[in-house]
């Protein structure tokens, strides 16, 4: 049996040894989904919505359990594993379990064309059916549980397939959910690689929630178009913050500290590039250097999750270094290798550089300035990326209005990163970032298949619709007319309400439609 090693990152030592899914077994794997579904689904959306809040007991109890692995696993530092895992799991829990059963409850639309009066629409949220999830490594934990919780609460089976390089957390959130109670086959967890992903997608799931690196995302979108299947695509970032002369120094320099170097720089929406006000970009420069030195590994700072990002550290070290640009601090990797020390990388040219315009993925900021805002604002723009921005300032109208103008998902005013954890706004990007939405209402309606149902609005009122055969001249006279008295002004109408009853007399004594 082939075998996913699961390691320490700091140790490189053995944590587990994980079980392959056979490929051969995906068919097998996707009808036992179906059959889940098919009574899963029949619950009531209250009823899976207090599942939901029995996951969250589960997972309170064994917060310790979770966090434990996440750290052993990822390489992050411990309390990340609460801070920014295991806490804005709960919170969406409790904010979708909230709001599912109204969002979800059928919606009445009232038709405004008056001629329509006597039909009524009605759109109900039906489940899709057994959805992939395909999750990445750097929040093994949160992202994963969440698209799966929420697709679970719609009504879905899900067959989920954690990172290659998060086998033990993904195996964690399998046993949470079954413990929870949660029925058998419901969520199946498949351990593998690329290649089991893509072998997933053969089985033409319903829909596929993917996190992870625009390659794969691209290779993803490619293979799911020859299915037509939908996918929902929350790729990666190169994320901008702009700091206004008038931003106070030391909190702007913290922000930029913990944006850029939380979970080691390894977030879709880290800082990784700096547009700071040329007045103030010095003395923030060193502010910022300063803190930086004060972080201490093991402590404040994790490993390199995966070890084949750090010859794209390396890649884009040396690209600076040859392109001329200024290391503040940092630049080289730590001497046992397991991680990049904590970098700050500007000076002229720095915008042509690889670090300054593509994902790093480490622990590094690329910092750059500017004169005026609308510079800012073209530079934070430009990127092939489109997924958060930050805004630093005193000015909160200026900053709004910056916020305003930038091309990405979302935008932290005085904040950075973390809007992900936020289950009461969408989440998602532009541009190379992806698309679809998770989180909120709209993220929610990403799960379900939206049904609209048009009948009469009394059953009695069941009659032959004015437009249907034979057509007439009396019938487009009428028509003609009505549109003259329904969209034209108060003047249109009045002059024209006359010919409209004459056309109508005469239309409705004309023949009957067939
Ligand atoms: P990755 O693309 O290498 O892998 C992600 C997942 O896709 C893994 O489970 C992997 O096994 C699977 N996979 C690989 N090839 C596949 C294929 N051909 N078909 C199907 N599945 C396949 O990404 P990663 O290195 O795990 O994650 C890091 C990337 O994820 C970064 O670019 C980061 O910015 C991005 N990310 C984005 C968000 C977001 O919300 N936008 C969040 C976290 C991470």
């Amino acid at each position: 049996m082939e075998m996913l090693i699961s390691r320490n990152p700091r140790t490189g030592s053995v944590l587990k040894e994980i079980p392959k899914s056979p490929t051969h077994d995906l068919p097998k794997v996707f009808e036992r989904a179906a059959r889940a579904q098919t009574l899963w689904s029949k619950l009531s959306v209250k009823q899976r919505a207090k599942k939901l809040l029995q996951l969250r007991e589960t997972l309170c109890r064994r917060v310790d359990d979770v966090a434990r692995v996440i750290h052993e696993e990822n390489g992050k530092p411990h309390i990340e594993a609460y801070i920014c895992e295991i806490l804005p799991a709960i919170e969406l829990l409790t904010y979708f379990a909230g709001i599912a059963p109204s969002k979800l409850r059928d919606k009445k639309v009232s038709l405004r064309n008056p001629i329509l009066r006597y039909r009524k629409s009605l759109l109900t949220y039906a489940p899709l059916g057994t959805v992939a999830v395909i999750s990445p490594w750097n929040y093994p934990f949160f992202l994963a549980f969440g698209d799966i919780a929420v697709a679970l609460l719609t009504g879905n089976a899900v067959v989920f397939k954690p990172s290659e390089y998060s086998a033990q957390v993904g195996q964690m959130i399998q046993d949470l959910f079954d413990e929870a109670g949660f029925p058998r086959d419901i969520l199946q967890t498949l351990m593998g690689e690329g290649d089991l992903g893509a072998a997933i997608i053969d089985q033409k799931p319903a829909k596929i929630f993917f996190t992870g690196s625009v390659r794969t995302g691209k290779a993803i979108m490619k293979q799911a178009s020859q299915y037509l299947i939908p996918v929902t695509l929350e790729l990666g970032g190169k994320d901008a913050m702009i700091v206004l002369p008038d931003a106070d120094l030391d909190f702007a320099t913290s922000a930029a500290l913990w944006g850029g170097f939380t979970n080691s720089g390894q977030a879709c929406a880290s800082v990784e590039r700096l547009i700071v006000h040329e007045s103030i970009a010095k003395p923030f420069a060193e502010m910022l250097k300063e803190k930086v030195l004060r972080l201490t590994p093991g402590i404040d700072l994790g490993v390199a999750t995966m070890d084949k990002q750090k010859a794209v550290y390396e890649d884009h070290l040396k690209d600076a270094k040859e392109r001329g640009a200024e290391f503040i601090c940092g630049g080289i990797m730590s001497s046992d290798r397991t991680r990049m020390i904590p970098t700050l990388v500007g000076g002229k040219g720095i915008e042509e550089t690889r670090i300054y315009n593509e994902e790093t993925f480490g622990p590094v900021i690329a910092m750059t300035t500017f004169k005026s805002v609308q510079e800012a604002i073209e530079k934070a723009n430009r990127s092939e990326y489109g997924l958060l921005a930050s805004v630093i300032s005193t000015n909160m109208a200026l900053a709004e209005e910056i916020a305003r103008e930038l091309h990405v998902g979302s935008v932290m005013i005085n904040e950075v990163l973390f809007s992900a954890g936020l289950p009461e706004t969408p989440w998602g990007g532009m541009k190379d970032s992806g698309f679809g939405r998770k989180h909120a209402e709209m993220g929610l309606y990403e799960f379900v298949h939206v049904r609209h149902i048009n009948r009469p609005a009394v059953g009695l009122l069941t009659f032959k619709s004015l437009w249907w055969f034979p057509y007439s001249e009396a019938q487009r006279e009428f028509f003609r007319s009505w549109i003259r008295l329904y969209q034209g002004g108060v003047f249109e109408k009045l002059t024209h309400l006359p010919h409209f009853l004459w056309s109508m007399t005469k239309f409705l004594k004309n023949e009957p439609r067939l």
